[in-house]
């Protein structure tokens, strides 16, 4: 050994390590199929550089990953003919941790085992913490590397405790690529077994589309051989009718780390113009992060069979950011880049036909309610970016999206606009929505009273996303949307009804008491009117079909960005005894402190805040004590 060196672990690792070693009791087997996947992609990565240097082959490109088992020793090896590393990625690759998301869950984990509680052994794979998984089986690994194209002599030697550091040494390695050996603890003896170790592949590996071979003992001829131990065929080149269902659910588990099965997926070889194997999937784990819309899109890319890249967020639109998977395309050249994949018109096209697949795997799913509103509940608040995001598909999209309603007394979005039409009144032209903060605000909202006598049904819009959606959605089936909460002259054409009409003669009678709170609220106010809308309430306010609602304003000020301020119209409900009463007040103190107080009720219901909610307070006091 040359240039031996010892060096301390990056002290993330340390805390990884230890993490790793003390708080990890159940599913220790995974290991095994972190180094599996590491294995494969070393191959994967070769294969992709050997695109623009065919002679890192070294003209073996016999691939397969091998493993053995030697009882005696407890030892386990696991071997690729992949990349390699060079002395300086080890370090890098084998002694720090680079992605920042994974420092974070590192922090997170922390924080669970001071609670003794086990970490979440799926979580590890998914940040990138693989490699290290070793140390939950073995007390000491060994790994000897060679990257490919470098000569013999620069192999390199990796040793480590999983303590505080490791050892590291240049060696000759003959083959290139990796080959890691586990020295198995006492108490994971179990691993050291050759049909557990099997099953574990079985479980966990299948689908690795290299062979996995493992070095098997046979009793007849008294000698060892190498058994595969997979079908190491992409599961997606296979014809679909060969597929099992679980073996679609595997070969998910496989692709993403995630441990539930997938809501729904969709297989499809397409052919003609453009020639590729799309397989989408629609997890039934949400990530932590997808909230965020720089999360990237799990699809991967390959290119005749090659894997070219992860997360190629160009294929899908934002909006159906959830969706997992991977492409594999026969037109686009194996050289393709990020840079490129933005430009490229193969790409736009794919992005056009999987959408569309994705808007037709959803549209079959609605057939099933009940997988529907689990759909809709982990991802109908990014689904509802969509009509924004996507015009072209702006009709399918509609019909995908679900609400709440006055229909049923349920919080959640489970009806659809095709169930609203279906329910809507004789002579009904429009869709009827109302938006607030949250469900009791919208439900209990004066604006609905009216509604509800007349038995009409309103949708409530509740999500933050939902204003701007709706400002993006103009009609369903020839029927404009309108909110309740804004001026409509089409309502009253609609209901004609005699008890709708507000006699001339209350009209009358009550013109100068609309002058009077007029005069007295100034330019406080846009315009006091009588409605007819209004059952239990004395008065609310509205806006103009122009003016901005107060939810958009709401979601502007979120924001940080500067909105006019909202003229309200004043409505007043002349049947309610308190117009009654006070149109009878002669005093103009009292008056003034009346109209103030109903005006502020009304912003109240309205927005849920008050510019100076003191002074409401003051005025309810005042009140209160003349009881
Ligand atoms: P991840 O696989 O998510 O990157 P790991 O901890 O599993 O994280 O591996 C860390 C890095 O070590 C890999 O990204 C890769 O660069 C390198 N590595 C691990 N195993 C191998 C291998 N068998 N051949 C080549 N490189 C490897
Ligand atoms: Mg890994």
């Amino acid at each position: 050994m040359k240039k031996k060196e010892t060096l301390s672990f990056q002290s993330e690792v340390k805390q990884l390590l230890h993490l790793m070693i003390h708080s990890l009791y159940s599913n220790k087997e995974i290991f095994l199929r972190e180094l599996i996947s590491n294995a494969s992609d070393a191959v994967d990565k070769l294969k992709f550089q050997a695109l623009s240097k065919p002679d890192l082959y070294e003209n073996n490109s016999n691939f397969k990953i091998q493993i053995s088992i030697d009882k005696e020793k407890k030892l386990i090896t696991i071997s690729d003919n992949g990349i390699g590393m060079t002395r300086k990625e080890v370090i890098e690759n084998l002694g720090t941790i680079a992605k920042s998301g994974t420092k974070d869950f590192i922090k997170s984990l922390n924080l669970s085992s001071n609670n003794k509680t086990e970490i979440n052994s799926h979580l590890i794979g998914q940040f990138g913490v693989g490699f290290y998984s070793s140390f939950i089986v073995a007390d000491k690994v060994i790994v000897k590397t060679r990257a490919a194209g470098n000569p013999i002599d620069q192999g390199v030697f990796w040793k480590s405790k999983g303590e505080g550091n490791y050892e590291i040494a240049n060696i000759n390695k003959e083959l290139r690529g990796t080959e890691i050996i586990l020295h198995i603890r006492e108490k994971c003896k179990e691993f050291l077994d050759i049909w557990r170790i099997k099953t574990i592949i079985s479980k966990y590996s299948e689908h690795i589309s290299l062979p996995i071979e493992v070095k098997t003992y046979n009793e007849k001829e008294k000698k060892y051989f190498w058994e595969q131990v997979n079908k190491a065929q992409a599961l997606w080149l296979r014809n679909k009718s060969n597929i099992s269902e679980n073996e679609y659910k595997e070969f998910y588990k496989q692709l993403t780390y995630d441990q539930t099965d997938p809501i729904i997926w969709s297989h499809n070889h397409v052919e003609g113009k453009q020639e590729y194997i799309s397989l989408l999937y629609i997890p039934s784990t949400i990530p932590w992060d997808i909230r965020n819309r720089d999360y990237k899109n799990g699809l991967k890319l390959y290119v005749q069979r090659v894997f070219i890249m992860e997360d190629a967020e160009q294929l899908l639109p934002k909006y159906l950011r959830f969706i997992r998977g991977l492409i594999d395309s026969n037109d686009l050249p194996l050289n393709i880049s990020r840079e490129i994949l933005q430009k490229n018109s193969i790409i736009h096209n794919m992005k056009i036909t999987l959408t569309k697949k994705v808007l037709n795997m959803l549209m079959s799913l609605t057939k099933q309610p009940k997988k529907y509103n689990d759909f809709w509940k982990k991802y109908g608040l990014i689904f509802k970016e969509g009509p924004a995001e996507d015009i072209k598909n702006k009709n399918l999209i509609i019909k995908l999206l679900r609400f709440t309603s006055t229909f049923n007394n349920d919080a959640e979005q489970n009806i659809s606009l095709n169930e609203y039409v279906k329910r809507m009144i004789k002579g009904q032209k429009k869709i009827y929505f109302l938006t607030s903060d949250n469900y009791l605000s919208a439900k209990n909202s004066p604006h609905l009273e009216f509604f509800n006598k007349k038995g009409i049904e309103v949708l409530l819009l509740v999500d933050h996303i939902d204003e701007w959606m709706m400002s993006y959605i103009n009609e369903f089936e020839g029927k404009t949307f309108q909110s309740i909460s804004k001026q409509d002259d089409s309502l009253d054409e609609f209901i004609k009804n005699k008890d709708n009409i507000i006699e001339d003669k209350i009209k009358k009678e009550f013109q100068p008491f609309l002058k009077k709170i007029q005069d007295l609220l100034g330019n406080k106010i846009k315009k006091v009117k009588l409605t007819n809308k209004l059952i239990k309430t004395p008065a609310i306010v509205t806006t103009d079909s122009n003016e901005m609602s107060t939810q958009m304003a709401k979601l502007f000020a979120a924001a940080g960005q500067e909105t006019p301020e909202i003229k309200y119209n004043f409505e007043l409900n002349p049947n309610h005894i308190l117009i009654k009463k006070i149109l009878t007040i002669k005093d103009k103190d009292y008056f003034s402190e009346f109209i103030y107080l109903l005006l502020d009720e009304a912003i109240l219901a309205e927005k849920g805040t008050l510019e100076d909610p003191n002074q409401f307070i003051h005025r309810i006091n005042n009140f209160l004590s003349k009881i």
